[in-house]
């Protein structure tokens, strides 16, 4: 059986086909600019055939589902046929308090990912889009709904209730739901795998660093806490989004710039983060590295910032857990920055870690960054989003 997995966004598709059993990734590829242009881009992996781009006016995502469907079963240059493809995953932005694991879409999960769409007003209603398109063109095929929130769904209250008038949670459910949880748990997952101890018996804090950045603490298999919060926006300093910061500050530069909360908002998820630390120089840490190396004082206090904000998470996570066997790195930062890495691990011998130099700068899906005797293991590992997303899909249909 062969599994599409979609992530659908407002503008946006990206899929991949992976085969449900071996876990193969077959093809994979993206519809950019929908409804704008279109581009539209197809590799089979499977055959190493390369990218293929081509600009096909993409009016609608129907027409972009149709189009990866027409890509992947193609005699020539697809991977599979119609019939095989056994179900499609669907990534699910925010699933609220209602769901905790992955399920199967029917007309009543639809009404219920709807109700929490106010929680992600930018994804929920584009994931949708995506679901509704596959259930036009491939009626008969099972279609999965897998949460970036669903992971996250074990935290003790205490964790995830903001000191804020009950009636909020009441009648809102404003509460801290974390995201990137489909990360969090395949790393989470893969270090007990890899560390040779069972999921259950592992304290494992997980720092997801990419363009969007989370960190999550896994005890014995559930996680305990999170740094995202209601939003992606709460928690550590991110490409563009600014993380944690003093509520007041929204009402502060509101007054002084003249300017709605949402416009501050704005600026907090889009004009923030390293990018407004660094002077504008860049959201991506390779810019940032570059810069820092070449003297730039903006560069580095936007890396030194962001270092100094996950080795804090670190250390609360480590509390919070009453200690920690291993710390992951994952995600575009966690997993090809050995830069970022070691300026992270450097606050934490006080809590028993000791890195090799050499292991840091090793790359791979799973690289050892601590030396064997250090009381905490540190890894980097690779996510993959996709096959975890393949995995639920398939054991909630085979
Ligand atoms: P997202 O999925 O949130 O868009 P990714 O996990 O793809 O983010 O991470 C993207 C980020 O990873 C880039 O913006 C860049 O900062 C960082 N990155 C990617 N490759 C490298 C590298 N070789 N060195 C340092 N940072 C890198």
């Amino acid at each position: 059986m062969k599994i599409l997995v979609i992530n659908c966004g407002s503008s946006s598709l990206k899929y991949q086909v992976i085969d449900a059993v071996t876990e193969e990734l077959l093809a994979k590829g993206l519809c950019e600019r929908i409804g704008i242009d279109g581009s539209f881009t197809y590799e089979n992996v499977k055959a190493g055939l390369g990218k293929e781009k081509c600009d096909v006016d993409i009016p609608d995502h129907n027409k972009g589902i149709s189009l990866v469907i027409e890509a992947v079963t193609d005699p020539v240059k697809g991977v599979t046929t119609l019939e095989e493809i056994g179900a499609v995953g669907h990534r699910i932005v925010h699933g609220g308090e209602a769901f905790t694991s992955s399920v199967l879409i029917n007309d009543e999960v639809i009404a219920a990912i709807e109700s929490v769409s106010d929680l992600a007003p930018l994804h929920n209603p584009a994931n949708l889009i995506g679901v509704r398109a596959c259930q036009d063109l491939m009626p008969g095929t099972p279609q999965v709904a897998v949460f970036d929130t669903a992971f996250h769904q074990t935290m003790p209250s205490k964790a995830y209730m903001y000191a804020l008038p009950l009636e909020y949670y009441n009648k809102y459910k404003v509460r801290r739901y974390g995201f990137h949880g489909t990360s969090h748990s395949f790393v989470s997952k893969k270090v007990a795998e890899v560390v040779g101890k069972p999921y259950e018996e592992i304290k494992t804090i997980v720092c997801h660093l990419g363009n969007g950045a989370s960190i999550s603490a896994v005890k014995n298999g559930k996680c305990v806490d999170t740094s995202m919060g209601l939003t992606p926006l709460e928690g550590l300093i991110m490409g563009t989004r600014s993380g944690d910061l003093d509520p007041a500050i929204v009402e502060f530069i509101a007054g002084k710039e003249n300017m709605t909360a949402a416009q501050v908002v704005s600026v907090l998820n889009k004009k923030s983060g390293v990018q407004a630390l660094s002077n504008n120089l860049s959201s991506d840490f390779r810019d940032l590295e570059a810069g820092y190396k070449a003297g730039n004082e903006y560069a580095k206090l936007a890396v030194d910032a962001f270092c100094y904000r996950v080795a804090k998470y670190v250390g609360a996570y480590a509390a919070a857990m009453n200690g920690v066997d291993v710390i992951a790195f994952t995600a575009g930062i966690g997993e090809n920055s050995p830069f970022v890495r070691e300026k992270i691990l450097a606050y934490l011998g006080y809590l028993g870690v000791d890195y090799c130099e050499e292991r840091n700068k090793q790359r791979g899906d799973v690289v050892k960054i601590s030396k064997d005797d250090s009381k905490v293991a540190v890894y980097a590992i690779a996510t993959n989003e996709e096959l975890a997303i393949a995995r639920e899909t398939y054991a909630l249909v085979k």
